[in-house]
């Protein structure tokens, strides 16, 4: 008998928190498919032989197998088909760029909506993080120390595929909590704190060790890493360092990098009542950039209280950078987009004469100039240009800079032998993650610079397997 099939153009719609009660808690927005909406929507996947949408997934995700067990109703089967190219599947199906990735090429896609394979896949890992109390399988300790520096994902990554080859591996973490961006950047109610904290237990209950606090480059440097006797090293550090416009006024009292409000919002829980480090609540916000990470920044800021919070970008709706949901949830949330606009100066209060140093003084507003698109850029995307004579303030009391981030310069600085590109990105063999240093391998954001969860996730897979290949033949 043929399988069935569900012809409809549309997904199976995500569950979400209703707009105006989502906008003031921070529980996650989208609540998830249950059993009777991942078996309706697993029924929309034609199983395709060519399997367009598997070339689409940067790690290769096994797509229409994983599905294929979804319609069986053998979710835990569904897990492990996934969990053999994907680590992190509970994070991947919450904030993977799926409409540029895997479901860009799925064929429903040509006739309507494609198939929901990131509600689908956060589906399965939550049922299996509900359901499986499976211990973690590593092979028997095979003597080589490893050393892991960040633990974000592609620092999670590379720690738990040499875990399970039965690698002794530490990583070494700046903060006080592990997770790299999923615990400092991406808010809560995008992708809740206990997902990826169960992901770190994971790693431990292989026996990964875990140093935080430890920033390596001042505690201690990579070549003292190999002194203590780890014999390979993967540099995951991310791209945390802000970019920041370089406009008058952005050392006043109440603007903020992004990475800094998010990371006092959701590390440092700035949004209880008792917070130990504060953040600016309430008042009007302006958040620049047109980001994901500037949608994050503007929807905390609503989160903490906000009577207004604008959105201030300097291309077009058409160009604007972050994922269609992100923004559709922003504009929901009722925050307002202020688009083909550009600040020029964030302009202050001073309560004392000293106006010579910013730090004495406090938003009260920031000075934008209208823009228009002229010419496409080297990257093809039209450029901005300035409308003369068409300045306007926008009174606000909080700037948050969500212009991007580069890689820090630290470890650089402090490994001899390590080369970086103009960008500060760390330069490694493509098909190996190795750097110019013998023994370091890198990857994630520290060597593309700001990018995704699921390359980050990619590159540690990768550096993980040509690192076993390099101790086994040392
Ligand atoms: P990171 O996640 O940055 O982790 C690096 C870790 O290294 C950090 O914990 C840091 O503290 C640590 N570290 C740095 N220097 C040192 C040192 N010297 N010693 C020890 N430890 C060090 N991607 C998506 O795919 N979807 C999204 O929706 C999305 N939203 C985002 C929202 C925000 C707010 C941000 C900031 C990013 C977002 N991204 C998103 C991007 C994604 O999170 C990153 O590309 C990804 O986390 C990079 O992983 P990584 O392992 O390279 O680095
Ligand atoms: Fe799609 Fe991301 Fe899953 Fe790959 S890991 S199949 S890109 S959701
Ligand atoms: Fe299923 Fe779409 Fe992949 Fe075809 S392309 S196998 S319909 S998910």
């Amino acid at each position: 008998m043929a399988a069935k099939v569900n012809m409809s153009p549309k997904k199976n719609p995500m569950p979400c928190q209703q707009p105006a009660v989502r906008a003031r808690n921070f529980d996650e927005v989208a609540t998830g498919y249950d059993e009777a909406a991942a078996l309706d929507e697993a029924l929309r996947c034609l199983g395709c032989k060519a399997m367009p949408c598997v070339s689409g997934c940067p790690v290769n995700v096994h797509i229409p197998e994983f599905i294929a067990k979804i319609k069986e109703g053998d979710f835990e089967g569904a897990y492990q088909v996934i969990s053999r190219s994907s680590s992190l599947p509970a994070v991947c199906g919450r904030v993977c760029p799926q409409e540029t990735q895997c479901e860009a090429r799925c064929v429903r896609g040509k006739n309507g909506e494609p198939v929901g394979i990131g509600r689908l896949e956060r589906f399965v890992a939550d049922w299996h993080n509900a359901h499986s109390t499976a211990a973690p399988i590593t092979e028997a300790p095979n003597g080589h120390r490893v050393a892991v520096v960040g633990s974000g994902p592609s620092g999670l990554t590379c720690a738990g595929d040499l875990a399970k080859k039965g690698y002794e591996v530490t990583v070494f973490e700046a903060l006080h909590t592990a997770g790299g961006v999923l615990v400092y950047g991406i808010p809560e109610f995008r992708l809740p704190k206990s997902i990826v904290q169960k992901e770190v237990d994971h790693l431990k209950a292989m026996g990964v060790k875990l140093e935080t606090n430890m920033v390596i480059g001042k505690t201690l440097t990579v070549n003292e890493l190999f002194a203590m006797g780890y014999e390979a090293v993967f540099i995951g550090s991310g791209a945390g360092l802000p970019n920041f416009m370089g406009i008058p006024g952005e050392s006043l009292k109440g603007v903020y990098s992004a990475n800094e409000f998010l990371t006092r919002s959701n590390l440092m829980k700035a949004y209880r009542t008792d917070p130990v480090t504060p953040v600016s609540k309430g008042g009007k916000v302006a958040v620049v950039g047109g980001g994901n990470v500037a949608m994050d920044a503007a929807r905390t800021a609503l989160r903490l209280g906000a009577e207004k919070v604008y959105i201030v970008y300097r291309r077009s709706m058409e160009e604007l950078p972050a994922r269609a949901e992100e923004v559709e949830h922003a504009m929901e949330e009722g925050i307002e987009f202020r688009l083909l606009t550009n600040p020029v100066e964030i302009l202050g209060y001073f309560n004392c004469d000293d106006r010579r140093d910013e730090r004495n003084g406090s938003v009260i507003g920031i000075k934008c100039q209208r823009m228009e698109l002229g010419e496409p850029d080297e990257r093809g995307r039209r450029r901005p240009v300035a409308i003369p004579g068409s300045e306007f303030i926008l009174d606000v009391n909080t700037v948050v800079m969500a212009i991007g981030t580069s890689p820090n310069p630290l470890i650089k600085a402090t490994t001899e032998g390590l080369e970086v590109n103009r960008r500060g990105g760390i330069i490694v063999e493509e098909a190996t993650g190795a750097t110019s240093k013998a023994g370091v391998y890198a990857g994630g954001d520290a060597v593309t610079g700001a990018a995704t969860v699921i390359s980050a996730m990619g590159a540690g897979k990768v550096a993980a397997k040509a690192i076993d290949e390099y101790l086994c033949s040392k």
